[in-house]
């Protein structure tokens, strides 16, 4: 069957390309550049999400700084008013007065923590940012250089590839259109889009087929699908 051969060479070739196509991706230069990239991609989020913290944390200290100073205004006045305490004020009146400036130096202290809550945060996203300041400048040249090394190789594997992928398209164009559909169909989910049938048994997913499809495929005039695993399947009389 001619149609066979042709698709067989055509499968060949095909998986020859792919197979230079992942070695680049596999290779240690390619590796490294994705790894840089990825840091810049990354450092350039933190930044991102770093200023919008520093908005955030700087309206929470404005805020919390306003409190501060109210609570700071309320007990210096209970301060002032427990100091005129006099023979004439009630046992109560000063109770009270002791009871609400113990309540507001409590809370003077809970604001006092939260800002410093908020500022060692601060400094912490400040001694991150200046680290990223500091790393990205180096990556990036990293990243250019790398980048080139890896545009270079490159070209060079596409002056591989290139002729080969027009053969594959010289191929295409003799291969019946219906078959090759079938082939890029199959392509998509096995890297062996054509095998033998071995008796009954696919090779690609070594399921045995009903006797009337294996018979089918045999005595087809066109290629048929595996019933199990979608592959191409050929005979050896084919
Ligand atoms: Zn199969």
């Amino acid at each position: 069957m001619e149609q066979l051969k042709l698709l067989l060479d055509y499968q060949q070739l095909d998986i020859k390309i792919s197979k230079i196509e992942s070695e680049v991706k596999q290779s240690a230069l390619y590796k490294k550049v994705v790894k840089v990239r990825k840091y810049l991609i990354d450092s350039q989020k933190l930044m991102q999400k770093h200023e919008s913290e520093v908005v955030g944390i700087n309206e929470t200290l404005k805020s919390l700084l306003s409190q501060y100073n109210e609570a700071n205004e309320t007990v210096e006045e209970l301060t002032e008013a427990i100091s005129n305490v006099n023979s004439e004020s009630s046992i109560k009146e000063v109770q009270m007065l002791l009871r609400k400036a113990k309540q507001e130096q409590t809370n003077l202290a809970k604001i006092e923590r939260e800002i410093l809550k908020d500022q060692t945060t601060m400094s912490t996203i400040e001694e991150s940012l200046q680290k990223i300041a500091h790393n990205v400048p180096t990556y990036k040249t990293e990243f250019e250089q790398l980048k080139a090394k890896y545009d270079e190789e490159l070209l060079k594997i596409n002056e591989e590839i290139e002729p080969l992928k027009d053969k594959l398209k010289e191929l295409a164009k003799k291969i019946d259109k219906e078959t090759l559909k079938k082939y890029k169909t199959a392509k998509k989910s096995h890297a062996i889009a054509v095998v033998m049938l071995d008796g009954k048994r696919c090779m690609g997913c070594n399921m045995e087929l009903s006797s009337k499809m294996a018979k089918e495929v045999t005595t087809s005039d066109t290629l048929l699908e595996c019933e199990n695993c979608g592959r191409l399947l050929y005979t050896k009389e084919s």
